[in-house]
C-alpha cells in the first residue's frame, strides 16, 4: 500500500481522491515535481523545490507550505513507503471551482499531493551501459514549456510517437529543425569535445539533472555551451545523451535510423554519468 499525503493529511493512495472540480483536471490548471531517490538519498532536492516554487509563482499559485515543509513531507513519504530507490511526486493545482470557469477566483485553495514510487534505478544503470534508441519527433507542445505544467499532452503523444518506434524518448525538434528537448527529458550532444545543449528560454524545461550537470562540466573544464543544435548536428555528433531526473545521465546511441558514431555510449557521456551518480 502507497500512502499519498493529500491536503495535509496521509492516506492510502487508492483513498486520495481530489473532486472533479478541481482545476488541475478540468485546465491543467497545475505544476509537478519529479524528485529521486537513489541509494536512499534524494537527488538534487532543492534545484527541484526552487523549481516547483518558480513554476507556481509563473502561473500565481500560492500556497500555505514553505520549502522546508515540503521537504518534511516528502521525507515522511519516503519513510512511509520505504523508498530506497524511486521518485517522489509533487502535484500542486490551482483547487477546487464550482461552477467550471476559465477566470479562477482568487481564493482558491490548492490542492496538494505528494507520494512515491519505487523505480529500479538498477535496471537504468544496466541500460546505460548500452545506450538508448530515440525517435524524431516535432515539438508540438504549447509557448511556455519552461512552466513543468501538468498539461503534458503533447509530451504524452511524443512519448508514444516514440514507444510505438520501440524508443526510450522522443527527440522533439522546432519548425526550423532544431532540436528543443526531449520528451521528458533535456537533450546534449558533444561535438569535437565540446558539450553542447538548448539555451534556456521558454522552449524548454530548465532541467535540474541539467543544471547539475551544469556545475559538473564545469569543474571538470570541460568545454561547454548553451547554444542550439540542428537535427543534423544531432545525427552527426560525436555523442548524444539525454539527462532528467528519473535516467540521469543516459546515452542515445541511435537516433530514428541514424546510429550516433559507433552505435555505442561514448566515453565522455559514461565518464559523466559515473561522476553525477558519485556525485548524488
Ligand atoms: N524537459 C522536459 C520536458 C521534462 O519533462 C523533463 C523532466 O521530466 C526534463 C526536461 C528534465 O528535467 P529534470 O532534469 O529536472 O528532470
Amino acid at each position: 500500500m502507497t500512502t499519498c499525503y493529500i491536503n495535509g493529511k496521509y492516506k492510502p493512495l487508492s483513498q486520495s481522491n481530489i473532486s472533479i472540480t478541481d482545476r488541475g483536471f478540468q485546465f491543467s490548471d497545475g505544476v509537478y515535481e519529479v524528485i529521486a531517490i537513489y541509494n536512499d538519498k534524494f537527488v538534487d532536492l532543492n534545484l527541484h523545490l526552487n523549481r516547483l516554487k518558480t513554476s507556481l509563482n509563473k502561473i500565481s499559485i500560492k500556497i500555505s507550505l514553505n520549502q522546508s515543509q515540503i521537504e518534511k513531507i516528502s521525507q515522511k513519504i519516503k519513510k512511509l513507503n520505504k523508498i530506497s530507490m524511486g521518485i517522489i511526486y509533487i502535484q500542486i493545482t490551482r483547487g477546487n471551482q464550482n461552477p467550471r470557469d476559465h477566470k479562477y477566483k482568487n481564493d482558491l485553495k490548492p490542492n496538494i499531493i505528494i507520494y512515491s514510487l519505487k523505480k529500479d534505478f538498477k535496471k537504468l544503470d544496466k541500460l546505460a551501459l548500452i545506450g538508448v534508441k530515440t525517435a524524431l519527433y516535432p515539438d508540438i507542445r504549447w509557448l511556455r514549456s519552461d512552466i513543468k505544467s501538468i498539461s503534458l499532452l503533447g509530451n504524452v503523444m511524443a512519448a508514444n510517437f516514440a514507444k510505438k518506434k520501440k524508443s526510450h524518448e522522443a527527440v522533439l525538434y522546432d519548425h526550423n529543425n532544431y532540436v528543443t528537448e526531449g520528451n521528458s527529458s533535456s537533450i546534449w550532444i558533444i561535438k569535437d569535445n565540446v558539450c553542447y545543449t538548448h539555451p534556456l528560454s521558454y522552449k524548454i524545461l530548465k532541467g535540474c539533472t541539467r543544471n547539475k550537470l551544469i556545475s559538473i562540466l564545469k569543474s571538470h573544464q570541460f568545454k561547454f555551451k548553451e547554444k542550439t543544435f540542428s537535427i543534423k548536428s544531432l545525427i552527426s555528433a560525436d555523442e548524444v545523451f539525454m539527462t532528467s531526473a528519473t535516467n540521469f545521465i543516459m546515452p542515445i546511441v541511435k537516433v530514428d535510423k541514424y546510429l550516433i558514431s559507433d552505435g555505442k555510449p561514448g566515453i565522455f557521456t559514461k565518464s559523466l554519468r559515473e561522476e553525477f551518480i558519485r556525485a548524488i
